[in-house]
């Protein structure tokens, strides 16, 4: 008889609302053990939680501020070692550079960036040793083509990119697997503090018309999650806003 599989554990950070919850609730529906990250506000995915639980999906939600090395190590001593690694957890900030402070620089670098460092670190000695796991990092389109008014954002998300394939070349050989998507304008929070003529404008300059969802990036990740081959990768998941 064939040995029943067993599930595998996946941590997603940044997972309260917007692509973390829905990447959250797409793993959990299709069999993952999930650990479901949040920082401040745990309202909705504690419903989401107890709504699948009481279904019998396997998901769990977890604290911790992903920019603090303190909490990252008490939040892998909570959840153990995992298969996948989703880095989602993000901020965004639209500044002029010239208006641009060293505290807003330090902000953006240190959730977004440093912060995929911190989980990596703690979630890859596992891995190594299993000879097995897969990264996945959310960076963005304007990591890719630089985006006005964002240096920062830009500049975290490119780091991203270049994150995902220096760590993809070294762990190759340990067969984990490490890549990146890069999303386009998804319709989240983050979106919110866009005035609706410029969403209008987002909307006309995206080939498909429309802004993406947070399940079109969930299933992306979905993808890479179950991929055997895909390495060191953007994948981008933005309408054809850049192609
Ligand atoms: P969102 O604002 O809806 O969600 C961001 C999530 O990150 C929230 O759950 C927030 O609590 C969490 N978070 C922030 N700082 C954290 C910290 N220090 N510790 C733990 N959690 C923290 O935004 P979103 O659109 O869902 O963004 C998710 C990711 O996707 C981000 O990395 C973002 O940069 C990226 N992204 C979004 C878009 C878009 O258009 N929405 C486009 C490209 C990339």
């Amino acid at each position: 008889m064939e040995k029943k599989r067993d599930k595998e554990r996946i941590l997603i950070t940044g997972a309260s609302k917007g692509l973390g919850y829905a990447m959250a609730e797409l793993f959990a529906t299709e069999g993952y053990d999930v650990y479901a990250n949040y920082n401040k506000h745990c309202i909705e995915l504690n419903s989401l939680v107890q709504r699948l639980t009481s279904s019998g999906y396997s998901i769990t939600a977890v604290q911790a501020d992903v920019s603090k090395k303190s909490e990252v190590e008490m939040l892998f001593d909570r959840v153990g070692s995992v298969d996948i690694l989703i880095n989602n957890a993000g901020i965004s900030q639209f500044k002029q550079f010239l208006d641009m402070t060293e505290e807003d620089w330090d902000n953006m670098l240190t959730t977004n960036l440093k912060s995929a460092y911190l989980c990596t670190h703690e979630a890859i000695c596992s891995m190594i040793s299993n000879k097995k796991g897969k990264i996945i990092n959310i960076s963005s389109i304007w990591g890719v083509t630089g985006g006005s008014c964002e240096v920062h954002y830009s500049a975290s998300k490119a780091g991203i990119i270049g994150f995902t394939k220096s760590l993809a070349k070294e762990m190759a050989p340990s067969s984990i697997q490490v890549n990146c998507i890069a999303p386009g304008a998804i319709d989240t929070d983050m979106n919110s503090s866009l005035s609706e003529k410029n969403k209008r404008i987002l909307i006309e300059e995206t080939p498909m018309g429309k802004l993406g969802k947070p399940a079109d990036i969930a299933k992306a990740a979905l993808f890479l999650a179950r991929d055997e081959f895909i390495t060191g990768e953007v994948i981008n998941v933005n309408g054809g806003l850049y192609i």
